[in-house]
């Protein structure tokens, strides 16, 4: 029996805003605990939180560039639960009317295009984060507070795969526009995937389990599988799913049972009454957004002739995009930009773990590079080198000066080809026989007297003329 998967997101996003959402304490990450701390995020009594700006720009930005309806007035909620991350008691949401309705995100799985459906955008500030150790679990409230974003999704997703891809280009979309940065490592960017399954497409939905707090996309990938089994062999069995929150277990490689789902009304939401409803001034809409990924890859398909593979990999990555932007605005062809980036540039960043942003060879440099290309000063395969050389450090300048021009005029090889043809009798005379092979080892050493200079093409005409007016 196979079974229907259907998956909704819950993504938490950090706000790439300098202070909280509340107070002015930095968000700045990998400060010593309780650093970053002062009343209002620490929840002493009587104090008032006043609402971060940025905040709520960068919220609208995601809102707009996910095509989501912007709400002029929206109203803050009290979430209220106890936990020793969360000093106040409560956590300030937005629940009854969050900023941003509706919107989709349109990406690709396997080629395929797919579309995704948006419930929401609302902000809401983060918790603190509790250590466990030997010792005792202690607490660092550095994080609370820090504004958040969350974007739900509908229930539209229907395997693993599908999420994975759908957050890849979520996340890429809010680092593009600078609304997050997005590092999954450090919680800016994580994960709740709700999952159920159903017996056919046409069944109403099944009891749903939720995931809670997946911060890679492999963890996300590996307990979506898992728990969609589990729920299969449940209901194979003949059980019932229970709604619950449960937690993916890394090393164990099993989801567990966190807690029983709990309903909203366990949280005893109220307007949160320390802040009015939040309107939105005129012109908040009149802040130009850049080109967004889906539109980039459509004008590399479209007006730049590049294949859709070539354009969604370099549109996967805002660093990457930048980067190959750059390359084209030194005036390089775009197919071939889209080449050399692609095989001779990300190949030596992956391996090094550099980011296009890092990388030793400037988009200007490799600028150059290929105009010499284009001009033909170098072959493909000087070129090439001239690029490794840079990557390694050396100055564009002396690579140039020392590789030196291609040469391309026939005259100029004329005289190492009579040479080559005098010193070598034999191999002449078997060429001459018939083995026409030998044409390659001829062009190896001109190559090598030339010091790689030489155009292979040309010197492959020079020399079958040059050989055939041996015969007689
Ligand atoms: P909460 O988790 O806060 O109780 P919601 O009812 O808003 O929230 O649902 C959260 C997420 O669960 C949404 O992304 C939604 O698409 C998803 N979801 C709802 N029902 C199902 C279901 N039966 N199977 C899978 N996902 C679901
Ligand atoms: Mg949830
Ligand atoms: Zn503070």
């Amino acid at each position: 029996m196979t079974w229907d998967v259907v998956i909704g997101c819950e993504v938490h996003c950090q706000l790439a805003t300098k202070s909280k959402l509340f107070c002015s304490c930095s968000t700045s990450f990998g400060a010593p605990p309780n650093t970053q701390v002062c009343p209002v995020c620490a929840g002493y009594p009587g104090v008032l939180p006043t609402l971060n700006g940025a905040a709520v720009e960068l919220a609208i930005r995601a809102g707009r560039a996910l095509g989501c309806e912007i709400q002029d007035s929206s109203t803050f909620d009290r979430k209220n639960y106890f936990y020793p991350d969360l000093p106040k008691g409560y956590q300030i949401t937005q629940y009854n009317r969050p900023i941003c309705l509706g919107g989709s995100l349109e990406f690709e799985v396997d080629g395929q295009g797919k579309s995704v459906r948006l419930t929401r955008i609302h902000i809401e500030e983060d918790a603190g984060k509790l250590s466990h150790g030997p010792g005792g679990t202690v607490v660092d409230l550095n994080r609370a507070g820090t504004p958040l974003i969350e974007i739900v999704s509908e229930p539209d997703l229907r395997s693993a795969d599908e999420v994975v891809a759908y957050l890849k280009s979520l996340r890429n979309l809010v680092r593009w526009i600078g609304v997050s940065d997005g590092h999954m490592e450090q919680g800016s960017f994580r994960c709740d995937a709700n999952v159920s399954i159903r017996k056919g497409t046409d069944e109403p939905f099944g009891t749903r389990v939720e995931l809670k707090n997946l911060n890679s996309f492999m963890h996300v990938k590996k307990a979506i599988e898992y728990e969609v089994a589990r729920q299969a062999s449940e209901l194979d069995s003949g059980r019932k799913i229970i709604q619950q929150t449960r937690l993916w277990d890394d090393r164990a490689g099993v989801t567990r049972a966190m807690r029983s789902k709990e309903e909203a009304m366990d949280y005893r939401y109220f307007p949160e009454p320390d802040l009015p409803p939040l309107q939105l001034p005129d012109g908040w809409d009149s802040v130009p957004l850049p080109e967004l990924p889906a539109e980039r890859v459509a004008r590399y398909r479209d007006q730049l002739g590049l294949s859709a593979y070539d354009a969604q990999v370099l549109t996967a990555e805002p660093d990457l995009s930048a980067y190959f932007e750059d390359v084209l605005s030194t005036g390089a062809n775009p197919k071939t930009s889209a080449n050399w980036v692609q095989v001779e540039l990300l190949g030596r960043l992956n391996a090094d773990g550099l980011s296009a942003t890092e990388s030793p060879v400037t988009p200007d440099a490799l600028g150059q590079i290929l105009a010499r290309l284009a001009d033909k000063k170098l072959s493909g395969k000087l070129a090439k080198l001239a690029l490794a050389r840079a990557y390694e450090g050396e100055k564009l300048a002396a690579i140039f000066e020392d590789l030196g021009e291609q040469v391309v005029d026939p005259n100029a090889i004329r005289e190492p080809v009579k040479q080559l043809i005098e010193d070598n009798p034999a191999q002449v005379q078997k060429y001459l026989d018939g083995n026409q092979q030998l044409i390659g080892w001829f062009i190896g050493q001109i190559m090598k007297t030339s010091k790689g200079r030489a155009n292979p093409q040309v010197v492959k005409s020079v020399l079958t003329e040059m050989l055939e007016a041996t015969r007689e």
